[in-house]
C-alpha cells in the first residue's frame, strides 16, 4: 500500500488510484479542483475590495474614521500581477504569499511543457484556474503533484482569509456517465458537475441525457 503524498493527508491509496498511478488520493484531487473552481468567485470579491480601499485611500481626506484596513497590502498583493520572469520556487525561499495570478501561470507553465501544450489561448487568472482544474488528473500523477496541492492549499488559505468567500461544493448523487462511479460533484459558481474519480466535466443537459439513457436500458 503506497500513501497519497499530498501534504497533510496520510490515506492510503485505493486500487483504482494506483492503477490510475495517481500519486495523491481522490478526496485530495476533489479539494485541489474545488480550490481551483473557488477562484473565479474569489477574484470578483478581492479585486472589489481592492479597489474600494484604492478609491477609499484616493479620497486624500485625513482624520477618516474608518480604521484603515489592516489586510488591504495582503490583497494587494494576492490579486497583483505576477512578477514578469517568475521563477519557480520549489525551496521555498521566498518569504510572503506570492501573487495569485503568479502561482497559477507557474503551474500552468510547467503543465504546459511537460505535455507540450501552447500557452492558453485566454490567460486570466480564472481562465488559468481551469486550465489547471482540466489536467489535474494527470498532474495527479506527477512527482510535484503534492508541491502543487501545497501552494494551492495556502494560496486558498490566504484567499479566504481576506475574501471570507465561502464557495460550497456538493456531491451530485448519479453515476458519472464516464466512470460509473458515484463520484459527480458540483461546486458553486462552476458551470459543470465534475467527476473526482475519472476527472470529467459534464453540462446539466449531458448529465440528464445520461439518466435518460440510463433509464431506457
Ligand atoms: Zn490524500
Ligand atoms: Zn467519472
Amino acid at each position: 500500500m503506497t500513501a497519497c503524498i499530498a501534504p497533510h493527508c496520510s490515506r492510503d491509496l485505493r486500487d483504482h488510484e494506483e492503477a490510475a498511478s495517481q500519486l495523491i488520493c481522490d478526496p485530495c484531487v476533489h479539494r485541489m479542483r474545488a480550490q481551483l473552481a473557488a477562484i473565479p468567485a474569489a477574484l470578483i470579491v478581492l479585486r472589489d475590495g481592492s479597489m474600494q480601499r484604492e478609491r477609499t485611500g484616493d479620497a486624500g481626506r485625513t482624520g477618516t474614521r474608518e480604521a484603515p484596513l489592516p489586510c488591504r497590502m495582503d490583497t494587494l498583493n494576492l490579486v497583483g500581477p505576477a512578477a514578469s520572469g517568475t521563477v519557480h520556487d520549489p525551496h521555498g525561499d521566498q518569504t510572503g504569499q506570492r501573487p495569485l495570478a503568479g502561482v497559477l501561470a507557474d503551474w500552468t507553465r510547467l503543465v504546459c511543457e511537460e505535455r507540450h501544450l501552447p500557452w492558453p489561448h485566454r490567460h486570466r487568472p480564472e481562465d488559468l484556474a481551469g486550465f489547471l482544474a482540466s489536467h489535474l488528473g494527470w498532474a495527479s500523477t506527477q512527482g510535484w503533484i503534492s508541491e502543487f496541492a501545497d501552494e494551492l492549499g495556502s494560496l486558498m488559505r490566504q484567499v479566504r482569509g481576506i475574501a471570507r468567500v465561502e464557495v460550497r461544493t456538493r456531491a451530485i448523487s448519479r453515476p458519472c456517465p464516464r466512470c460509473q462511479m458515484m463520484t459527480l460533484s458540483r461546486t458553486d459558481h462552476d458551470a459543470y458537475t465534475r467527476c473526482s474519480n475519472c476527472g470529467t466535466a459534464w453540462t446539466v443537459a449531458e448529465l440528464n441525457a445520461d439518466a435518460a439513457e440510463r433509464s431506457a436500458a
